[in-house]
C-alpha cells in the first residue's frame, strides 16, 4: 500500500480525533490496544454522555411529570428538552410526534400492537424485506398467527440490494404496511427509502422505517422521507442502552389506541371508564428511562457538534479503504456488496469458521461481531450460518483497519 492511500483526501475532514472523547476506546485488551469494530451491535459513549447521566443523578434526579417540587421540575424540564432535541435531530414537525421507548424493538412492537391490532384485518398484508433484523420480522409474524395477516417478503439480489421490480409487484390493495430497514445491519446495504415510501403510499400503505442502524451514519429527515413511523435506539447512537424513539405522524398516533396501560398515559382513571393522556404521553406508560433520555439528548448534541454530513463523508472514505484492504486478503469474500452501502463489512474466509476467527481477533485486541447478526434469513439467502462483521463508527481510523487486517492474516496463518 503506498503512502498516499493512507491519507484522508483533503476535502474530507479527519474527524477520528474525536476518539479522544471516548474513554473506553483507550484501553488494552489481551495486551493489545483495543480496536473496537463492533459499532453495529452497540457504540461506545463519549465523556459528554457519561457526564450528562452522572450529573443528572448527582444533582437533578427525580421522577418526571408528577411532582411540584424543584427536583421533579428540573427532571421534567430536562426530559422534555430532550424530546425537542430528538425532534430537531430527525426534523419531526412536532414534539408530540416523539415517543420515548426502550429501543427500536420496543418501538416496532408499539406500532405492531397499536396500529395493526386496531385497524388491520385477516388477509391484510405487511411487506418487509429479506434483510430485516429479527425485530422487524418477528412482531409481524406474531400478528400473522394472531390476526391472519399475511407477511410478504421483498427479495434481494446477490449484492444484498432490494430487487425493486419485485417490491413493486408485491404492492396491492391489501398492502397495509411496508416495514423496512434504512440500513441493513448484516450487509450494510442502504435501501432506496424515499422511492419505496412514495410507491408504498401510492398503493395506500403506511410505512415504518427501522432506523436503528442508519441513524448514526446518515442524515435523517422524517418529513423529507415522508415516512409514517421511524424507530431507532439510543445505544447505537453513542447514548445509553434502554432508551429509543418512535417517531409517528401526529394524526396516526392520535388515532391509534395506546400500547401499554399504566401511570403517565392516563388523564382520568375510573372504574366507570378511563381517558387517555394526550400525545406523546399516551404512549409512555410508567416511569420512563429518565437518565437514558437525558443521555440520548447529550449524545445527539455531541454528534450534531461534529455534524452527521462530516461523519457520513469520513465513514464513506473509511469504508472504501477497509473494503479494499479486506479484499486483498486471500480467500476473503465480502457478503453485502451493494452500490449504496454504509459502515458495515460482513465477510467470510474460505475454510475458516467465523467464530474461530472472532476468538483469535479478540486475542489480538480486535473486537468484531460473529454470528447471524439477528438476520437469519439473510444468512440463509447467502448460504452461510454466520459471518464475521466489522462495523465502523466515526472514531475508527485507518490504523484500526490496518490492525484488523494484520490480525486476520495472523489468525488465518494459525487456522490453516
Ligand atoms: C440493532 C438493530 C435493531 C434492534 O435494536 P434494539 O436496540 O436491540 O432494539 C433493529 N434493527 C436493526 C437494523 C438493528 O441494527
Amino acid at each position: 500500500m503506498n503512502k498516499a492511500m493512507n491519507q484522508i483526501p483533503a476535502n474530507v475532514a479527519d474527524i477520528s480525533s474525536y476518539r479522544a472523547d471516548f474513554p473506553a476506546l483507550h484501553q488494552q485488551v489481551s495486551g493489545h490496544p483495543l480496536v473496537y469494530l463492533d459499532n453495529g451491535a452497540s457504540t461506545q459513549k463519549p465523556q459528554a454522555v457519561i457526564d450528562a447521566v452522572s450529573e443528572f443523578y448527582q444533582h437533578d434526579y427525580s421522577n418526571v411529570h408528577r411532582g411540584i417540587h424543584t427536583l421533579s421540575q428540573r427532571a421534567t424540564d430536562q426530559f422534555e428538552a430532550a424530546r425537542e432535541t430528538v425532534r430537531e435531530f430527525i426534523n419531526a414537525g412536532s414534539d408530540k410526534e416523539i415517543i420515548f421507548t426502550r429501543g427500536t424493538t420496543d418501538a416496532i412492537n408499539l406500532v405492531a400492537h397499536s396500529l395493526v391490532r386496531s385497524s388491520f384485518q385477516a388477509g391484510d398484508e405487511v411487506i418487509v424485506s429479506m434483510m430485516e433484523h429479527h425485530s422487524n420480522i418477528v412482531p409481524w409474524q406474531i400478528l400473522e398467527q394472531e390476526l391472519g395477516l399475511k407477511l410478504r417478503v421483498i427479495p434481494i439480489n446477490e449484492h444484498g440490494e432490494i430487487i425493486y421490480d419485485e417490491f413493486l409487484k408485491l404492492l396491492n390493495p391489501k398492502t397495509k404496511l411496508l416495514a423496512i430497514t434504512q440500513l441493513s445491519n448484516a450487509l450494510g446495504s442502504l435501501t432506496p427509502l424515499k422511492q419505496m415510501i412514495a410507491d408504498a403510499h401510492a398503493a395506500g400503505a403506511k410505512v415504518l422505517v427501522d432506523g436503528a442502524q442508519a441513524v448514526a451514519h446518515t442524515v435523517v429527515d422524517v418529513q423529507a422521507l415522508d415516512c409514517d413511523f421511524y424507530a431507532f435506539s439510543g445505544h447505537k447512537l453513542f447514548a445509553p442502552t434502554g432508551v429509543g424513539v418512535l417517531y409517528g405522524k401526529h394524526q396516526l398516533l392520535d388515532a391509534m389506541p395506546p400500547y401499554q396501560g399504566g401511570g403517565e398515559m392516563i388523564k382520568v382513571v375510573s372504574f366507570s371508564g378511563t381517558t387517555y393522556n394526550e400525545l406523546p404521553h399516551k404512549y409512555e406508560a410508567g416511569t420512563p428511562n429518565i437518565a437514558g433520555v437525558i443521555g440520548l439528548a447529550a449524545a445527539i448534541k455531541y454528534v450534531n457538534a461534529i455534524g452527521i454530513p462530516a461523519i457520513q463523508d469520513y465513514e464513506h472514505q473509511l469504508l472504501g479503504y477497509a473494503t479494499e484492504q479486506l479484499l486483498a486478503i486471500d480467500g476473503l469474500h465480502l457478503i453485502g456488496t451493494a452500490q449504496d452501502k454504509a459502515s458495515i463489512l460482513s465477510f467470510q474466509i474460505d475454510g475458516i469458521h467465523a467464530s474461530d476467527l472472532g476468538t483469535l481477533l479478540d486475542q489480538q485486541g480486535v473486537a468484531i461481531r460473529v454470528g447471524h447478526h439477528c438476520a437469519m434469513p439473510v444468512m440463509e439467502f447467502f448460504g452461510v450460518d454466520a459471518t464475521a462483521r466489522a462495523s465502523l463508527a466515526f472514531y475508527n481510523t485507518r490504523d484500526d483497519i490496518d490492525a484488523l487486517v494484520k490480525a486476520i492474516n495472523k489468525a488465518v496463518s494459525m487456522l490453516k
